[in-house]
This record gives C-alpha cells, structure tokens and sequence, in this order.
C-alpha cells in the first residue's frame, strides 16, 4: 500500500532547500495576492525574502483563522503517565541513558491526577508517555482511556507509535486524536538524533500518519522539532505530508504542532535557531496555505509570545502543564521531560485571553459532532 514515505521519494532535502533560498520578494508577493496557495507558495511566504512581508502575512492570517474558529482559542493540558523511555534522542531528557528517576502511573495515580486537573476546568486532555512498550503497552494505554473516557470530551494520545489495530482498538474506548511528531524529516541526518531503540526506524515513524487514518481516528497531529534540522526545509516536509494526508484521510482533521527546542536533562542545544518573528512568519504560512488546519502553542514558548501571537493563526494553547508523571497531584519537579516557559496558572491564561477579547473553549466542538 503507497504511504507518505513512498510519496516523498521524489524530494531532495538539499532542493527544497535551495528552492526555499531561491525564492524572492516577488514570489511571495504572487503567493500573497492568491486565494488559495500551493507548496511553492508556502515556500515563499516562510523563505528568508518572506520576512519584510510579516505584517501582511501576520493580517491574512488573522481574519483566515477568525473566519474559521471565530474568536476563540482552545485550551488543553498534558496528562503524563510515563518517563520510561527505551529509544535514545539525544535531545530529550526522558532518553533512556539519561539517569534519572523513573515512573509510570498506576490506574490509582492516573485517578488522582484527574481530580485535580478536572478542577481546573480542563475537558481536553492530552495523554503523554516515553516510548517504552514494555512499561506502558497498548493495554495500559486501553485501561487508562477506558477511565478517562466518560470524565474529559476529548482524549488525545502522544505515546509511541502504534500499529493501525491498536489504533483502531483505543479508538473503540474512547481515543479522538493522535499525536506523532517526525522530529525531522531528513532521512539523513534522522539517525544522528535517534541513535537506539524504534524510534531510529524512520519509516515506521514517517507511516505512521498512514496507519492513524486507517484507523479511522478522528483527529491528528503532525509536526518537526523546530531547532533539529533546518527548520524551513524541514516545515516544507510538514506541509507536504499534511497535504498528503488530507488528501488521502479526507475525513480526519488536522493540528500543525510547532515545538522549538528546549533545554532539558540531555544538554542538547539546537543546531537551527528560529527567532521568534520567524516562528510567527511560519505560523501565518501554515495559516494562509491551510485556513481549516488546528495550529497549536504549547507552554515552551514565553508568555509574553504567546500573549502576542493570540489572533495571529494559532487555535489551541496548553495552558498551566505539568511535564513530570504524577505532577498535578504531587508536584516535585524532578521527573520533568523539559523545562516549560509560560508556567501561567490556567486562570492567569483564561484571564489573558478575555482581556484580548477572545472566548476560551474547553471542549472541542468537532469532537462532540463526530459520527
Ligand atoms: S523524545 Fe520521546 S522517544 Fe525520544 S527519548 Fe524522549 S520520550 Fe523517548
């Protein structure tokens, strides 16, 4: 069966990248005066000549996303149950040759860390693990969504990659949404970053938007990390395969994910900075080539970036996360995957958001109309 890893054979990694570089004022003037873009546009509008156009982009963006989502901006929050990790990224502070202490939730613990973020309002819940089949399987997996199934209208995943029967079995109790990030899509140099355990197959990681829309399930996310590779080329892969996908799952909907780099346990630093007027530029970008696509800000980025770039394209925030197994209801601090930036309580965010004439949503409204 052909999958988005067949599709992007005919790519060069080193093209797109000097399309990218190639491109002029002139190119993203023509990308900017059309309805609807296509992948050259894209390329333009997030080309270093892109730049000097970020107030228009930052405008179209602007009233594509409030024609779209209205004033609003959805709120979710990680729930994480697992730091155990059997893959080695050497970006990340979960990677198993990091020593540092390790945990997975019991169904008890799951309990107890519900109660208190179902005080805080939350109805969108993200579930977070390490990558360790082991420790946390598809029968945990099972288990804590069949608790969580009638407490929260939205249950989102970001665990290992599964297989398209698994997924399909957690979509039976309660799975909406599946969250897998390619990290960088640079077949290449992937090696380098993912040096052990099944996360170093690239293709079984790249299928993996494949096996989620033969499952059936609702909603994915897709997305690099800003900060491996150079992050143009790698958000013109990110364009490609979301376009893939939606042309082959028409019936799933999509979340574009733009995570920088953050210091964690591993010490990595990031090989390509995106500032953050950069950043932006691609947000609009996303926007502009695909006005109905969910774009979601996590708490790595500041507050005052995220207070700034609320009515500029992106739809969901996280808001008040807690990196580390259990942290809700025993916060500690020592089991954290990253460190988080915009550290706001839920209330100090939902007030940010008012003050910028914005509702916030807790709920996903797609979620509650799904067949
Ligand atoms: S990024 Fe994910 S898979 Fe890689 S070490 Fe961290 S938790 Fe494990």
């Amino acid at each position: 069966m052909k999958t988005f890893y067949n599709e992007i054979q005919k790519y060069s990694w080193d093209e797109i990248g000097n399309d990218i570089s190639n491109k002029t004022s002139k190119d993203v003037e023509n990308a900017l005066s059309k309805e609807h873009i296509n992948i050259e546009d894209f390329k333009a509008l997030i080309s270093p000549a892109g730049k000097g156009y970020l107030e228009q982009m930052a405008q179209r963006s602007k009233i594509l996303t409030e024609q779209r989502f209205g004033k609003t901006m959805q709120l979710f929050l990680p729930l994480y149950l697992s730091n155990y990790c059997s893959n080695v990224c050497i970006y990340c502070g979960f990677n198993c040759k990091n020593n540092i202490q390790r945990k997975k939730l019991s169904i008890k613990e799951v309990k107890e860390e519900c109660e208190a973020i179902k005080k805080l309002g939350y109805k969108h819940i993200l579930l977070v693990a390490g990558e360790a089949k082991v420790h946390a399987g598809v029968e945990y997996y099972e288990e804590v969504i069949n608790y969580l199934q009638d407490k929260f209208s939205q249950i989102a995943l970001e665990v290992q990659p599964l297989d398209a029967e698994e997924y399909a079995r957690l979509q039976k109790v309660g799975l909406n949404y599946v969250c897998v990030y390619q990290e960088t899509y640079n077949e290449k140099t992937y090696p380098k970053y993912h040096l052990k355990g099944r996360k170093s197959d690239y293709r079984y990681r790249l299928e993996t938007g494949d096996r989620i829309g033969q499952a059936n399930i609702h909603k994915m996310g897709l997305g690099c990390l800003l900060g491996l590779e150079d992050w143009r080329t790698d958000s013109v892969y990110t364009a490609l395969h979301l376009k893939y996908l939606e042309r082959t799952y028409w019936k799933t909907k999509f979340t574009i994910a733009l995570p920088r780099l953050r210091p964690s346990e591993s010490g990595f630093q990031p090989n390509s900075i995106i500032n953050d007027k950069e950043l932006l530029q691609l947000i609009c970008a996303y926007r502009i080539l695909d006005p109905e696509v969910d774009i979601s800000i996590s708490t790595r980025e500041s507050q005052e970036y995220r207070d700034n770039i609320l009515k500029l394209g992106p739809t969901s925030y996280s808001a008040g996360s807690c990196t580390e197994p259990g942290g809700y209801a025993h916060p500690n601090h020592e089991l954290e995957q990253f460190a988080i930036n915009d550290s706001r309580s839920p209330e100090e965010v939902v007030e940010m958001i008012k003050n910028q004439g914005y509702e916030v949503v807790w709920k996903d409204w797609d979620s509650a109309m799904q067949e």
